[in-house]
């Protein structure tokens, strides 16, 4: 479980303000920046099955929570995933919330930054008390003027999934009735309710493409045909790994919550899928056996034996300050939000490891995520600088690459201007687009 995720990301926030100056970032701006400013909690209530007695139904509660950052402009909407998990806490949520307006801002999205998450694992219960839950959750919601097209879209994260979206667009519309703009109140959803192509890989996608914008700047010298070593193997780990040899990629290692698995000549993806897709906790643990050149790998080996990069993509602060001196590895890309403590971002500059920001690195989800709901809501104009795709993977692809080679070169533009590290020049970089906004909304100058 995470305990430090709102200090880090505060931490950072601080960081880049200090380089950038009070002229730009005046003290009261700063405490805006790292302050959420809505925090709402829900109680689900729902009747499971008793254990005991199956055919009797008993009272069970969950806890939900949704955390709004700072919108720069109020015809902005907020955006951001909704965590199926049973470590769910306010205070993580409110760390990625900020997190989210940040790499909205970087890749000069109109949102402000959102996130929340429901405590409950969802591996361990039923798809009838799943969906149970879901819809509690989204009743109490759209109640509460949390949940709509127009105020705050919500996008699959940590466990849970499109069907999951699919329930809420669904319920969300029988509710209210809006059958004009009601696709839009989440993104993530199934093509045939209003979802976009190729947003299931989008994240694992942009990550190749946050690389490839890197190396081309000649910011990061890589060989040609390079490894990696990929934490989690969920949504945004498989993607990522599925793209590899595309993007002239061996994967070599890949551990998640239950186990690992290595193997120096390279893993074969498909079949470490159907393998995770067979089992109950969708987990690679075990998947040694579908070759004798696969051998059983602990986080702690994986990281030791080293690759080319590293690819954090499962929770938060895996990248600790005991784990960031035994990493063998020249590049870290970071899938996962907040996978590295900001001690740690100190030992991994001082050996050299290159760091592609959470922020930057993983944006590639909350972008098709945007094209989806600017295409359900026809906001094409909310900002003309980007250009909304149409519904088929190769326009989305190339809107994708186009945003990634523009905000990366700009990411790494500051990095140059004021000699910091590219997490710092995100943050950085985010501030300075928004920081007229933020002034003019207050009446500030
Ligand atoms: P997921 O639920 O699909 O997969 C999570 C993976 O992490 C699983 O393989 C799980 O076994 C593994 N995992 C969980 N706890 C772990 C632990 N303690 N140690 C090692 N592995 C562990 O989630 P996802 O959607 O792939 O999200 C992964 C990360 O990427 C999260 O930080 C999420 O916030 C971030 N992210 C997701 C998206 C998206 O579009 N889904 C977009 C941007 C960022």
């Amino acid at each position: 479980m995470a305990t430090d995720a709102l200090k880090n990301v505060r931490i950072r926030i601080e960081r880049a303000a200090q380089k950038l100056g009070s002229k730009i970032v005046p003290d009261w701006m700063l405490e805006e920046l790292v302050e959420p400013e809505e925090r709402f909690s829900i109680s689900i209530n729902v009747k499971i099955p008793n254990p005991l007695n199956p055919l009797e139904k008993i009272p069970k509660k969950f806890k939900a929570v949704r955390v709004w950052h700072r919108k720069p402009d109020p015809a902005d909407i907020w955006k951001g995933g909704l965590r199926y998990h049973p470590d769910v806490t306010l205070s993580d949520m409110e760390a990625h919330a900020i997190e989210m307006s940040f790499k909205s801002w970087i890749m000069q999205l109109p949102h402000g930054g959102a996130k929340g998450g429901i405590a409950i694992n969802p591996y361990e219960w039923s798809k009838d008390t799943l969906e149970d839950v879901t819809l509690q959750f989204a009743k109490r919601a759209i109640k509460r003027g949390i949940m709509s097209p127009r105020i705050d879209v919500m996008a699959p994260d940590v466990g849970s999934t499109k069907i999951i979206m699919d329930w809420l667009r669904d319920y969300y519309i029988d509710y209210t009735g809006d059958n004009i703009i009601g696709d839009g109140v989440v993104t993530g959803k199934s093509v045939g309710k209003g979802g976009i192509l190729g947003r299931e890989s989008a994240t694992g996608l942009g990550m190749h493409m946050a690389l490839q914008t890197f190396c081309e700047a000649g910011e990061i010298c890589l060989p040609k045909k390079k490894t990696a070593i990929v934490q989690g193997f969920g949504n945004v780990g498989s993607n990522f790994c599925k793209l590899a040899g595309e993007y002239n990629i061996s994967v070599i290692g890949i551990t998640d919550q239950f186990g690992g698995v290595y193997c120096p000549t390279g893993l074969d993806i498909d079949k470490l899928i159907n393998f995770a897709s067979a089992n109950k906790y969708k987990t690679i643990n075990g998947s040694e056996v579908i070759s004798p050149t696969y051998m059983k790998a602990s986080f702690d080996e994986l990281i030791a034996a080293g690759a080319d990069m590293f690819v954090p993509a499962a929770m938060e602060e895996t990248i600790t300050t005991s784990v960031a001196p035994k990493m063998n590895f020249k590049v870290v890309l970071e899938g996962a939000n907040g996978p590295t403590l900001a001690d740690a971002d100190n030992i991994l500059i001082q050996r050299g490891i290159q760091v592609i920001p959470d922020i930057y690195a993983n944006s590639g989800g909350v972008t098709v995520s945007y094209f989806e709901w600017a295409r359900n809501t026809r906001k094409f104009h909310t900002n003309p600088g980007i250009l909304i795709p149409d519904n088929d993977e190769t326009s989305v692809k190339t809107a994708l690459q186009v945003m990634f080679k523009k905000n990366g070169n700009a990411l790494i533009k500051v990095a140059k201007k004021y000699k910091i590290p590219y997490r710092e020049a995100g943050y950085a970089l985010a501030i300075e687009r928004v920081a007229p906004d933020i002034k003019a909304r207050n009446r500030m100058d």
